[in-house]
């Protein structure tokens, strides 16, 4: 309730701890604290229950990229929840939305990736992902095919399915056993773990990591290779220039498929619609979720190229796999109302041309010289910052996080939303930031940083 001289604040964090159990949350700590209630959006910016307007430098959960109260989003879904609030893609039945969306992502996907299914969730687009791929090798007469390879410190969701195939060590402890036929080789962490190599030399031995675990495994057995174009969820790591090209490369010499997982740097994120096309990527499949909606509906999807689609359609028959709300009507008119917004908008190019150079300009302007700051790493509208003990020896805090959590804390109670994974802090604005609102950012980043200290 909100009638006057009631505490919103109060009441919400009290029923709160009550009866609600936050994801990814330590609820005890969290109950002792009260969580922050917020109440609404506008632009870049939130407000909370008591009045504190806040920058929000992750776009929510790196998802609300064309930034809160937009009017084109929030009627496409007044108008579909009055015309037809629910039908199914079940069983002989479509609706328009769902139809037309699938069409709008195909305009936007690189190369042959026009067939769409369509999830709720990233980690119902990974679980999606993960069947697909096993099923078409199945069909191609290659059932011994299961084995899929991701990375160390991947994210790919926290189903039973998106976790195994993730490479998170504390999720990898809570809630198994997990699924088997999962393999995990190295991360492409230059600046962390770069083994006193070049970055590109490193770049090229992470890729080889990949060829070596085929060789063991028995490239018969192996179906794909997933990864985040840019590992976003494990702090925001830029692969080094070439790794891409020769994990492709040894995926196409051993007849192995490349899935991207760009639910984080899908629909603008690095200055083009995908990450695959900033990266040089040429996946069979991609998952997204996300941007797809600028977070306002809850939808994903997996864009599916020709060769994986043709043998779906022509050999599969049924693929007994999909969603109650696989294609959801409102949250289908609200995509499709996003993407037009998108185009109409140049936001893509905005990401590439503009505001994405002065975002990566400005942070290491106001932050390289930071005592904390080690590394500042990203491209488009997404960064990641190292925070290290000594910037000169390369030297890491002993307790890893330590540094991190205290930094997020200064920014929250600075009215400033920056995440920290570990020691890394990581930043993803909404796509429709300005520049005088990236300025205020850095500049209050900075001032988060001199706390930190
Ligand atoms: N895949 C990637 C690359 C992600 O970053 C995420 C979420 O951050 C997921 C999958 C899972 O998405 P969701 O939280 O919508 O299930």
């Amino acid at each position: 309730t909100t009638e006057p001289g009631h505490n919103l604040t109060t009441s919400v964090q009290q029923i709160d701890a009550r009866h609600h159990l936050h994801p990814f949350t330590d609820t005890a700590a969290l109950n002792r604290r009260g969580a922050r209630v917020m109440v609404r959006g506008e632009g870049v910016y939130l407000w909370d229950s008591e009045g504190n307007k806040i920058l929000d430098g992750m776009a929510g959960l790196w998802c609300v990229n064309l930034g809160y109260g937009r009017r084109e989003l929030i009627d496409a879904a007044k108008t579909q929840l009055e015309e037809l609030p629910y039908y199914n893609n079940f069983f002989q039945t479509t609706t328009a939305p769902a139809a037309v969306l699938a069409q709008e992502i195909a305009s936007v996907t690189p190369g042959d990736l026009n067939h769409i299914f369509f999830a709720n969730s990233g980690s119902e687009a990974v679980d999606t992902l993960m069947r697909m791929i096993r099923h078409y090798w199945t069909l191609e007469g290659q059932p011994q095919k299961t084995l899929l390879i991701s990375r160390d410190n991947a994210y790919h969701g926290s189903t039973i399915g998106g976790t195994s195939l993730g490479g998170m060590t504390p999720m990898h402890r809570q809630g198994g056993p997990f699924l088997p036929d999962i393999e995990h080789i190295r991360q492409p962490y230059w600046y962390g773990e770069g083994d006193g190599l070049s970055e590109a030399e490193f770049g090229l031995k992470a890729a080889a990591a990949l060829e070596e675990r085929i060789l063991q495994l028995g490239p018969e057995r192996v179906a794909a290779f997933v990864g985040e174009p840019i590992q976003g969820a494990g702090g925001v790591i830029m692969p080094p220039a070439g790794y891409w090209q020769e994990i492709q490369r040894i995926c196409r010499k051993y007849d192995i498929l490349l899935a991207a997982d760009e639910v984080i740097c899908g629909f603008g994120r690095t200055g083009s619609w995908f990450g695959s096309q900033t990266l040089g990527i040429e996946p069979d499949l991609m998952s997204m979720a996300k941007g797809l909606s600028s977070g306002y509906m809850p939808i994903s999807a997996v864009a599916v190229g020709d060769r994986v689609a043709s043998s779906l359609i022509e050999k599969g028959g049924e693929f007994y796999h999909g969603f109650t709300y696989s294609g959801h009507p409102v949250a289908a008119a609200v995509a499709i109302a996003n993407i037009r917004t998108m185009k109409q908008e140049k936001i893509v190019e905005y990401v590439a041309d503009d505001i994405g150079p002065y975002f990566q300009q400005r942070l290491r302007q106001i932050l390289a010289e930071h005592p904390l700051v080690g590394h500042i790493e990203g491209i488009g509208l997404i960064a990641g910052i190292a925070l290290v003990k000594d910037r000169a020896r390369r030297t890491f805090f002993a307790e890893t996080g330590a540094a991190g959590q205290i930094c997020r804390d200064h920014c929250f109670e600075n009215n400033l939303i920056m995440r920290a994974v570990g020691d890394r802090m990581v930043l993803s604005p909404p796509l429709i930031i300005s520049r005088d609102e990236v300025d205020e950012l850095c500049q209050k980043v900075r001032t988060c940083f001199d706390l930190t200290l």
